[in-house]
Order: structure tokens, then sequence, then C-alpha cells
């Protein structure tokens, strides 16, 4: 259950609960991608276990076998809504409501916040008052990859536990376990695509997304080659993911960029890629740091009513101008 990148912190977790040092509220950051939901939920099992180990849930008591089964009395847990990303006022007050009544079968009662930046503001303000006040044998687990979008007052309160960013080794060595059908190869562009998030680069293997920034850095080529027209790339992108075809597209940039101050290209990876990552390399670097910004500002537009082609081709018709005055 536990990810190999999570060991430190899980350590430092089960210290805390092996000690019953536990503070009422946790707060679990760490990189995007790096699985805290599933370190809180973890945290969560090992705290209403009935016989710890070492401060680590023993998968045997009933406890554990509640928790396996979804019914346990004295875990809770708040997730944005299926149709929604936002934690509503309303689920924390029944969460809050729900807290004040003695536990049933653990010492303690769990409740799980995650991802705790995603609670809206009624929502935060509901919580903090929780906060507040003595919660008895409750602990509240938040978990959050963007600590900074929290209210500071609700992170004042929480005691921080750091995951470390997974390193390549670890990572390579996880993806080699978790995804043996696919090649070496393909777990390093998966890294490499993923900016080394673990379960992103899962994530590519896993919905074959490695053959779409392919994809992408093909039209990249074709365009600069007036083989293609930005409109009919936007077109095509559509049919992607375009959160991750904005997340590549910085990153190409932020190599190019790197490139120039360092005199070092990082790994390129598939061809069509590597041959963008030369064209890059080229360009002028103020240039290159705006479409950088302007790919992320668009990606963070996704859930707006705004035409994603329009947005695409605006970006497309940039890169364009940038690139070409590079000459490729
Ligand atoms: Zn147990």
């Amino acid at each position: 259950m536990l990810l190999p990148w999570h060991e430190s912190a899980a350590t430092q977790l089960a210290q805390l609960i092996g000690r019953e040092k536990l503070p009422h509220a946790l707060l679990i950051t760490g990189p995007a991608y790096s699985g805290l939901r599933r370190l809180g939920h973890w945290l969560q099992r090992s705290l209403l276990c009935l016989e710890p180990q070492q401060g680590r849930a023993c998968m045997e008591c009933r406890s554990c076998h509640l928790l396996s089964a979804g019914s346990h009395p004295d875990a809770y847990a708040l997730h944005p809504e299926e149709d929604s990303t936002v934690i509503k006022v309303d689920a924390v007050r029944r969460l809050i409501h729900d807290f004040m009544l003695t536990t049933t079968i653990s010492r303690y009662k769990a409740a799980l916040i995650a991802p705790a930046e995603q609670m809206n503001v009624n929502a935060a303000n509901a919580l903090l008052k929780t906060l507040e006040e003595p919660l008895g044998q409750a602990v509240l687990i938040l978990t959050s990859a963007n600590p900074g979008r929290l209210l500071p007052t609700i992170r004042s309160r929480c005691q921080v536990v750091r995951v470390e960013p997974a390193q390549r080794n670890v990572t390579l060595q996880w993806l080699a376990t978790r995804y043996s059908e696919h090649t070496e190869a393909q777990h390093l562009s998966a890294w490499q695509g993923a900016g080394g998030q673990p379960m992103l680069a899962g994530r590519y293997l896993a919905e074959d997304l490695l053959a779409v920034r392919q994809q992408v850095g093909e039209d990249l080529l074709a365009l600069s080659r007036d083989k293609l027209a930005p409109a009919d790339v936007a077109g095509r992108w559509l049919d992607f993911p375009l959160e991750d075809i904005w997340l590549w597209l910085g990153q190409w940039l932020m190599a190019g960029v790197q490139a120039q101050l360092t005199g070092q290209m990082p790994d390129a990876g598939p061809e069509a890629v590597g041959e963008i990552l030369h064209a890059v390399e080229a360009a002028d670097a103020e240039a290159l740091l705006g479409l950088q910004r302007h790919a992320m500002h668009n990606r963070r537009f996704l859930d707006s009513p705004l035409r994603q082609d329009l947005l695409i081709t605006d970006w497309l018709l940039k890169w364009r101008q940038v690139i070409n005055t590079a000459s490729v």
C-alpha cells in the first residue's frame, strides 16, 4: 500500500503513533502525483488499527478488515464530489458533526481530507472552527500538494509531514515492477515525460500517453515546416488530454532555457521530442519563457468556457514565430 518514496514520511508518522504523540491535525504535503492521498489512507489505517506494530497497521485486526471493506465507523474521508473539484461546506459540517460522536471500535476517530486545498472558502472556515476546539481522540489528516492554497490559519494548526520527491532510480524501479509489461525504454520515457513525477509516469504507461507525446512533438515539427497549419494542429490536439500537452510543452521550453544556461540538454527521449529540443535551444530565452508562462496559463483554463482550440491556435502562432525566428 505504501509507495517506496513514502518510507521516510511513514517512519515519522509511525513514530508519532508509537509514542502516542499525535497532534489533532496533520498535513501531509509533497510533490503532485506522489500518492499523498494513499499515504493519508495508510496513516488513517495505522491510527485506527487495534494491534499496531511499531505504529504501523497490522492488516489483520477487526479494524483493519473493516477499513478494507470501507465500513469502519470511526473512519471518515472527504474528497471532492464526482462531478466537481470542490469540497463543499455541507460535507465539512457533516464531518464535524460525526466527529463529535464517541469512537466505537478504535481508540481514535480519523478523518482524511484530500486534497485539502480543494475545500472552498466556507468549507475551510468551518473546518478552522473545529481546529480551534479540543477534538478529544480525533485526528484530522489533510493532504495537499499545494499547501500555499490552504488558509494560512489552517496550515499553522497542522503538524506538517513532508513526502520528499522520488529519486530517479527509485521511481524507475517502481515503474519496472508495477508496469512490467512495458520496456525499460518506455519506463524511462514515461519518467522523462512526467518530469519525474512517479504516478504521472505510471499514468502515461497505463493510458498509452507516450505515443500522444510523440505525436505532439511531430505536430510541432510539421507546423514549423509549414506542413500543418496552427488550426489543424489545434483540431488534432482537442482529442488528446490537454492538461498533459501543456505540461509537456512547458517542459520542452524550460529544457531549452536550461540548455542555454548550463550548456547541457536534458535527456531528449523520443526522436521528435529531441528535434523540438534542438529547435528551442536555438531560440531566444526570454521568448521561450514567455511561451512557457503562456502554456501554464492555458493549462489553468482547461475547465473554463473559453474555446480550447482558439487558445491552442493562438499559442501555436506564437510558438511558430519564436521558433522560426531562430530558424529550425
Ligand atoms: Zn490492524
